[in-house]
């Protein structure tokens, strides 16, 4: 049996004010599929979890100008919003890949992004959609973009006391088509190998805006900068596209890594061929939006 005092705020005021009560001896728990598992896995848990499964204020996707979804929105609310899928469908991808319909149901993007896995499956989204973090803590308020949230394997800029509460995605990506290929070895209930997004802005048939993200490449998520230079510009050829894979698997974008669950050479051969499709794939939706 492990022991845990659990705790159920019923306002961020008061979630807040726990946490600094605390200290290190709390944590956060949302919907707990990544809490539950360490715990169960580690046998070790926290003195006193924080549970803000109940914060209801935080489970929301409007769009107002910028889109903006509450960190307790869960997967299964994101795989069944109409908006998501049409506008941000690199995230729709995403969350409708999260586990089984089961976990979907309790598991949320912000409990996702600030477990801050490689394999996060919102994490690649996210990054191509221009994504914007906003927490709050004993200090107040603040928001990063979400290519400086992460900072390692599990780690990112959040401080033990803050509560991520809204991921805001700028409203001019209305423009932009996206999607992301999640590659793992079977198809139901496995983390990614490697993710893939991509979302482009078409001016006629030139790519007048790009960004590719990659996930589980390497030890935090990364766009693939080198690669979007490129690109930006260029025709949707065959040509520009395989040489654009082929620089966000080079080591202009970043180093590889090797894990059990797949090889360096391997993932570079899936980002090269996977960037290419994405990459079509996003401008064939912001093609059929703009058609309708
Ligand atoms: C069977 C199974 C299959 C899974 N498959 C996938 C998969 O295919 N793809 C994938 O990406 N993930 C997968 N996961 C992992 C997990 O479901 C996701 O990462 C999920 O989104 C975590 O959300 P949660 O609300 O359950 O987070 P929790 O477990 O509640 O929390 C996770 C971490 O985030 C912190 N946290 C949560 N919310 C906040 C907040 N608002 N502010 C500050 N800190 C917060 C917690 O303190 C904790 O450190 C799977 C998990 C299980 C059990």
């Amino acid at each position: 049996m492990i022991d845990y005092d659990y705790l159920r705020p019923d306002n961020l005021e008061e979630a807040l004010r726990l946490l600094k009560e605390y200290g290190p001896k709390a944590a956060i728990i949302a919907g707990g599929t990544d809490v539950m598992v360490k715990i169960r896995n580690t046998r070790k848990a926290p003195e006193v979890l924080v549970s803000i499964r109940g914060l209801n204020d935080l489970r929301y996707i409007d769009k107002a100008g910028d889109y903006r979804i509450g960190a307790l929105t869960t997967h299964r609310m994101l795989e069944e919003s109409d908006l998501v899928k049409t506008e941000l469908s690199a995230l729709y991808d995403g969350a409708s890949k999260v586990g089984s319909v089961q976990v979907r149901n309790v598991a949320t993007i912000g409990g996702n992004i600030c477990n801050a896995a490689p394999s996060a499956d919102t994490a690649g989204p996210l990054l191509v959609l221009d994504a914007v973090v906003f927490m709050e803590g004993p200090d107040g308020k603040r928001s990063v973009p979400i290519t400086e949230f992460f900072t390692g394997t599990y780690r990112t800029v959040l401080k033990r006391e803050e509560v991520l509460t809204e991921i805001r995605i700028p409203g001019e990506m209305e423009e932009f088509g996206s999607a992301y290929w999640k590659h793992s070895r079977r198809k139901a209930m496995n983390l990614p190998i490697l993710g893939i997004a991509v979302s482009v802005k078409m001016d006629d048939q030139i790519i007048s805006d790009v960004r590719i993200g990659l996930t589980v490449a390497a030890p935090t998520p990364v766009r693939a900068y080198k690669a979007e230079d490129f690109l930006k510009g260029r025709p949707l050829s065959d040509e520009a596209l395989s040489e654009a894979g082929r620089i966000a698997a080079s080591t202009e974008c970043c180093s590889l890594r090797d894990s059990l669950r797949g090889e360096a050479w391997y993932r570079a051969e899936i980002i090269e061929t996977y960037v290419p499709r994405m990459a079509r794939l996003a401008a064939e939706r912001i093609s059929k939006r703009r058609s309708k």
